[in-house]
């Protein structure tokens, strides 16, 4: 399997070349030439196995470039005993076509963890494999989830240093804490002034400057990226839906071809482009339910016929990690979709860097267009959603994962579609508690840690022990910059 950049389609690396580099230098993402197909028979066998087993399965049929053992090395490292459960990723029935996909139980309560306890182990063997005798420097742009999952992934990690950039104001108290206090000798942290596009927009420009690289590659350094704009990172997010279907085939939910649908809460596009490759490798999903926030570029995207426009208000809203108007990972979409387009792909980023928005053509739309819905919740309706579920089913939604319920039952409501659905959960109720305690009627305190307490005295739910335990970690990072400074910034943190 080789991989091309959305921007030059002929560009053509294998995954460890892709992995280790993150992003192409034409500023493109890297992407299989095809997505590869399931067997009869694969399902049945990947129902017998464990979440490692679906991993060298998944690994298998894209990182051509390892071997066998390679592989199960990696599915055995990543998914261990950091998460809280066996089974990695649970899945939860709530109603009866409801089923909740725990993507949070890993050691950062969100979903990241579910890729970047994988993307270090990937990157150390990517750059073995390719020979890379450099160090990768990690640079970070974060609405919160990301930088800590990966600060928690990258820590100690040999050849690697990491730099993570995060909204000053666009972040939870626990999130921010999560932050400061990781430890490990090769990690840094530091706020800007601005929002999570500023910070992914100022990284993007950092990583297709020539003069930068080459001052790097003469200290023996090289940029690199962790975050949803490198492969490495999307790969790993494929198993998880081919899991949670084997699972339901195991509790009886389903008989294997049987169709469910996904509804994911989406910001970058990451999560809900994984379940799309799972689709169209044989997974019988029927429709991919795209669930947004007030900041409803793509809910506008699919039921305008791929008119994308990011001319508009940006809201901070309770589900931070989607607060986001520029979907990154849509541009593989549109490259899968124009059939390896890269000049479509080019013409259409163009013109979303000049004008701020596109228009899919309609022949290349109505390639993707009928696999998705798409549908958004204001605070009022995420708030409402939390407080009716816990009372309804006795389960604490987070803000995020509450937009994607309260999509979902508009989906159910309009469509009368009863298939059942898979609603991937992105983070624990205790990441968002102030939000979370504020939702169900409760008083918050201003000091974001005791609302952990709180929200565990009210719910008879425990904290996770790792956010239960920031309380007693020293806080390492406290430097705020202006955004217009990214690149000095990190300049200076690599030593340059
Ligand atoms: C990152 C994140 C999302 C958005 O996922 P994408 O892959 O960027 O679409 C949603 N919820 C939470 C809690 C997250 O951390």
């Amino acid at each position: 399997m080789r991989y091309l950049s959305t921007r030059n389609n002929k560009i053509d690396l294998t995954s460890a070349q892709a992995i280790a580099k993150g992003l192409s230098d034409d500023g493109g993402l890297f992407c299989p030439e095809s997505i590869p197909a399931m067997q009869a028979g694969d399902i049945e066998m990947l129902c017998k196995t464990d979440y490692q087993g679906r991993t060298q399965y998944v690994f298998d049929k894209f990182l051509t470039d390892f071997t066998a053992d390679e592989i199960a090395n990696l599915a055995k490292n990543a998914y261990g005993e950091k998460f809280d459960t066996k089974e990695i990723a649970p899945v939860v029935k709530t109603g009866d076509t409801e089923f909740i996909l725990e993507l949070f139980r890993g050691p950062t309560c969100a979903f990241k963890d579910m890729a970047l306890q994988m993307l270090p182990h990937l990157m150390t063997a990517s750059l073995a494999k390719t020979n890379e005798q450099r160090t990768a420097c990690i640079l970070v742009a974060t609405s919160g989830d990301t930088g800590k999952a990966a600060l928690e992934g990258f820590a100690d990690v040999p050849q690697t240093k990491i730099m993570v950039f995060y909204p000053e104001n666009g972040v939870s108290d626990v999130q921010k804490l999560q932050m400061a206090t990781q430890k490990g000798a090769n990690v840094s942290v530091c706020a800007i002034d601005g929002n999570f596009d500023d910070a992914q927009s100022a990284v993007k420009v950092i990583f297709s400057d020539d003069e930068i690289a080459k001052k790097l590659d003469a200290e023996g350094l090289f940029l690199s990226s962790a975050n949803s704009i490198n492969w490495g990172r999307l790969v790993p997010q494929i198993i998880y839906y081919i899991s949670a279907y084997c699972d339901m085939v195991n509790a009886g939910e389903i008989a294997i071809g049987d169709a469910i649908n996904v509804c994911v809460p989406t910001g970058n596009f990451g999560n809900i482009l994984a379940a799309y490759f799972a689709k169209n490798m044989g997974i019988n999903i029927g429709k991919l339910i795209c669930a947004s926030n007030s900041n409803n570029v793509l809910t506008d995207f699919f039921k305008k016929d791929g008119e994308y426009d990011k001319n508009r208000e940006f809201f901070l809203t309770n589900s931070p990690s989607m607060d986001i108007l520029i979907s990154s990972n849509l541009e593989r979409l549109l490259f899968i979709a124009s059939e390896y387009n890269s000049e479509f792909v080019c013409d259409m980023m163009n013109s979303l860097k000049t004008d701020g928005k596109y228009k899919v053509p309609a022949e290349i739309f109505s390639k993707i267009g009928t696999d998705f819905d798409a549908g958004f919740c204001d605070e009022k309706e995420t708030n409402a959603t939390i407080a009716e579920y816990l009372e309804k089913t006795g389960y604490l939604l987070d803000t995020h994962t509450a937009v994607a319920v309260k999509v979902y039952k508009d989906y159910k409501e309009a469509t009368g579609d009863t298939t059942k659905t898979v609603i991937a959960s992105t983070a624990s109720p205790f990441k968002f508690a102030d939000s979370v305690l504020s939702a169900i009627g409760e008083e918050i305190s201003e000091n974001g840690l005791e609302n952990l307490d709180l929200l565990a005295k009210r719910t008879n739910l425990a904290a996770p022990k790792s956010l239960a335990e920031l309380k007693d970690l020293e806080v390492r990072f406290t430097k705020s910059i202006k955004k217009e400074t990214i690149l000095d910034e990190a300049l200076t943190l690599i030593n340059l």
